[in-house]
C-alpha cells in the first residue's frame, strides 16, 4: 500500500488508480495524502511533510495559498524546465468540511495533468507555420522587389529587364516546388495510418526513378547506377509514394555527390524489417560527397532543417525532401537509417516490409 496516502485502504487504492497526480495538503500546506503519480513525479515521499519540500515550484505553491486563504478554485499551468521540460494543467480545488461549511478550507487537492505532449505539438505546428512563411517570404520579397525595378529604373532597358526576368522565373519555381512539397507532405500526413494496398516491383520504380534523373546527373558529369538482386519479393506500397522516396534520395544524392562520382542504388532482400519482425527489401543509395557529421544525422529528417541552408537553396532544395521519405516509410511501416562518413560520403537506406 501506499505509505503517503493516509487513507482508509480503499479510499488510497482509489487515489492510487488515478494515474495522474493527486495532493491533499492541509491548511498548514503539509501533505495529508498523496497517490503513486504524485510520488513518482514530485517526490512527495511522506505524510506530514511540507509541500514546498516536494512541489519547488512558486506559482504552484501561490496557487495553493490563495485557495487556502479562502479563495475559490485556481487553474494554473506549471512548466517544469529540468531535468525533462514537462507542463502541466494544474487544478487546486479548496476542501471544506460539509459540518463547517462557509468557514476558510481545512486543506486543498491538487489534481495535475500533463499537458506536455500538447504543448510540445503546438510549438512544432506553430515553428512550422514561421519556418514555412519565412521560406516563402524570401522568393516573394524577391520578385516584388524585381517588379517594382521593371516598372521604375529598368523601365527602358530590354536587357536587364530580361535578366531580371529570368532571376523572377527561378524564384518563381522555388516557390511552386515549396508549395508543392508542402501540399505533399499534408496528403501524406493526413494518411499516414492507412496502410497502401497496392503491389510494388521496387526494382521497377528504382530504376525509373534512376532513368528520369539521368540527365541531372549527367550535368554533374555523375552516373546513377542500380544493382537489384535476383528474385526480390514484392511489397505492399503505394507506387507513386515509393517513386518520391527514392526520387528524393537520388535527387540529394546527385545534389551532395562529387562531380564526376557514381550513385550507387542497391536492391537486396532482407530477412527482417525491424517493427514488422517481416522479410522484406532494402534499398540503399550511396553517395560519394562530403558525408554528414554525425551531429545532424538525428535532426536530418526534420521539416526544413538543413546543414547548410545557401547550399541547399543554391541546388533547389526546399528543406522537406527528407521529411517527406521518412513520413511515406512510416506509412509502409519501413524504416529509413542514414549512414555517414566525412569525408567519403552517405548512405540512405530504405527498409520495406514484403508483400
Ligand atoms: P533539401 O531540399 O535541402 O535537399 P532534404 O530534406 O532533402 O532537403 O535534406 C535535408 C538536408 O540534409 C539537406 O539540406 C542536406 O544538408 C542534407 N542532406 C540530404 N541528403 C544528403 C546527402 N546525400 N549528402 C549530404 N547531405 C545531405
Amino acid at each position: 500500500m501506499n505509505p503517503i496516502t493516509g487513507l482508509s485502504p480503499l479510499d488510497g487504492a482509489v487515489l492510487d488508480s488515478i494515474p495522474e497526480p493527486v495532493i491533499v495538503v492541509d491548511r498548514r500546506r503539509d501533505v495529508v495524502a498523496a497517490n503513486t503519480a504524485a510520488g513518482q513525479e514530485f517526490g512527495v515521499s511522506y505524510r506530514g511533510r511540507a509541500l514546498a519540500l516536494s512541489l519547488r515550484h512558486p506559482l504552484a505553491l501561490a496557487a495553493v495559498d490563495k485557495v487556502l486563504a479562502g479563495g475559490v478554485a485556481e487553474n494554473i499551468e506549471v512548466n517544469f524546465p529540468a531535468p525533462t521540460a514537462r507542463a502541466f494543467s494544474l487544478v487546486v480545488a479548496p476542501l471544506r468540511s460539509e459540518a463547517a461549511p462557509g468557514v476558510s478550507p481545512a486543506g486543498a487537492v491538487l489534481v495535475f495533468h500533463d499537458v506536455t505532449a500538447e504543448r510540445r505539438a503546438e510549438q512544432v505546428r506553430s515553428d512550422f507555420v514561421a519556418n514555412a512563411s519565412h521560406e516563402l517570404r524570401s522568393p516573394l520579397s524577391a520578385l516584388v522587389g524585381f517588379i517594382e525595378t521593371i516598372k521604375g529604373p529598368a523601365r527602358d532597358d530590354p536587357e536587364a529587364q530580361s535578366r531580371f526576368l529570368d532571376i523572377m522565373a527561378v524564384e518563381a519555381q522555388r516557390m511552386t516546388r515549396l508549395v508543392e512539397d508542402l501540399l505533399s507532405l499534408s496528403g501524406i500526413e493526413a494518411h499516414e495510418h492507412v496502410l497502401p494496398q497496392g503491389r510494388v516491383d521496387i526494382s521497377q520504380v528504382v530504376g525509373h526513378v534512376a532513368e528520369s534523373l539521368r540527365r541531372q546527373a549527367e550535368e554533374r558529369s555523375m552516373t546513377v547506377r542500380v544493382e537489384a538482386a535476383p528474385g526480390l519479393p514484392q511489397v505492399n506500397g503505394d507506387p507513386d509514394q515509393l517513386d518520391q522516396v527514392f526520387r528524393n534520395l537520388v535527387e540529394n544524392a546527385v545534389a551532395y555527390g562529387r562531380p564526376g562520382t557514381e550513385v550507387t542504388v542497391t536492391i537486396r532482400p532482407i530477412d527482417r524489417v525491424a517493427l514488422v519482425a517481416r522479410p522484406g527489401v532494402a534499398v540503399a543509395v550511396q553517395d560519394r560527397g562530403d558525408g554528414i557529421a554525425k551531429e545532424h544525422l538525428p535532426r536530418l529528417t526534420e521539416r526544413f532543417y538543413r546543414i547548410d541552408k545557401a547550399r541547399s537553396r543554391k541546388l533547389g532544395g526546399t528543406g522537406l525532401g527528407l521529411a517527406i521519405v521518412k513520413h511515406i516509410v512510416n506509412r509502409h511501416r519501413g524504416r529509413l537509417t542514414i549512414e555517414s562518413e566525412l569525408g567519403k560520403g552517405s548512405v540512405f537506406t530504405v527498409a520495406l516490409p514484403a508483400a
